[in-house]
């Protein structure tokens, strides 16, 4: 895009969970790499909580490389807090959010840098395939994925965290107020000058995924009300559904009373009852969780809490205000 590569510092975000044996692994590949290419950068792991000795190993990590520096949550707040304290804490001119347990390709970081350096603000990290999957699993994910691609107007299919912002992009993420923030789809959402860059999902090398079917539900249903009003929309094209339904229904039975058979058909009054006390109770239930997202926000709570921190010892610092 531009005439001249420019040159910057790279900042790269690792939330970890329970990530003691990935870390050391990640810090080492990533560091090596990008000094061969002689990147002037910094590695910042998020600690999200973890139950295990993740910090500890974090903290080794910035006692041998300068460049890495470590956060630590006073409890676990999710994948999505962490990616965002990374932001905060970062003072690259560009930051790339990756997975500490390296199934993001650490190679494409330096493609997803050099798109970077040609003018390119997002650029994103596209799986190209899902990997081994059990079919209910994906057939989840794509009605997650549908319904989030239609309110963004972005194809989220195969949306990943893998992503390298330019600064513009990350101030104006850090910006933004709401606290169910869905870094996936708002990095897409921000719009400016995007590129993507494939890749395969590598396999995990160390432990497992961090992420329960309850945990994965929970996210979905969460994102979607952040996202979109859909499932409110629902509710009023149930309730045409159901009208319609009634309108024949009252005629069927004005019919019959003309007809002088109105006694007949108690199966269907109890039916009919049933029907649509468990649809009133439903839609309840979807505006009480909308009801439930806006008290969320409205408490204004930060997104996180930061209990600690550790740093490389010739790193210079920046002092910032957190959330
Ligand atoms: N992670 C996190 N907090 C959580 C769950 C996960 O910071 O509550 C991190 C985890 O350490 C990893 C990344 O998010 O770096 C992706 O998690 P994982 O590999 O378990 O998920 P998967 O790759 O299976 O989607
Ligand atoms: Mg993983």
């Amino acid at each position: 895009m531009s005439e001249h590569q420019k040159q910057g510092r790279l900042s790269v975000v690792l939330p970890s969970f329970n990530e003691e044996a990935s870390i050391p692994r990640a810090a080492q590949c990533i560091t090596t790499l990008l000094n061969q290419d002689a990147i002037d950068h910094e590695l910042i792991f998020v600690d999200d909580g973890s139950r295990d000795g993740t910090w500890a190993v974090i903290q080794a990590q910035t006692a041998q490389y300068p460049q890495v520096r470590g956060v630590r949550f006073s409890r676990n707040f999710g994948k999505e807090a962490a990616i965002f304290a990374g932001l905060a804490q970062a003072n690259g001119d560009c930051v790339v959010v990756m997975d500490c347990d390296l199934q993001h390709p650490p190679e494409k970081v330096l493609e997803m840098y050099r798109l970077w350096q040609k003018g390119y603000q997002v650029v994103e990290g596209i799986k190209v395939s899902r990997g081994k999957e059990n079919p209910l699993y994906t057939f989840a994910a794509r009605s997650f994925y549908a319904i989030l691609s239609r309110a963004t107007g972005i194809d989220m299919s195969r949306a990943s965290d893998f992503k390298l912002l330019d600064r513009r992009a990350v101030d104006t993420l850090l910006a933004m107020r709401e606290k169910n923030a869905f870094f996936r789809a708002l990095s897409s959402w921000i719009g400016f000058s995007t590129a993507q860059v494939e890749f395969e999902v590598q396999p995990r090398l160390e432990g497992e995924s961090k992420w329960s079917v309850g945990k994965l539900v929970r996210y979905a249903l969460t994102n979607i009300a952040a996202f979109s009003t859909a499932p409110l929309q629902l509710i009023t094209l149930l309730g045409v559904v159901v009208f319609i339904c009634s309108v024949v229904l009252g005629l069927h039975s004005l019919w019959q009373k003309l007809a002088g058979h109105a006694l007949e058909g108690f199966t269907t009054v109890i039916l009919l009852q049933l029907v649509i006390g468990s649809i009133l109770m439903i839609c309840l239930g979807i505006i009480g969780y909308y009801i439930a997202k806006i008290y969320e926000e409205i408490k204004d709570r930060p997104r996180y809490i930061v209990a600690d921190r550790c740093e490389g010892s010739s790193h210079d610092t920046k002092t910032e205000a957190d959330l």
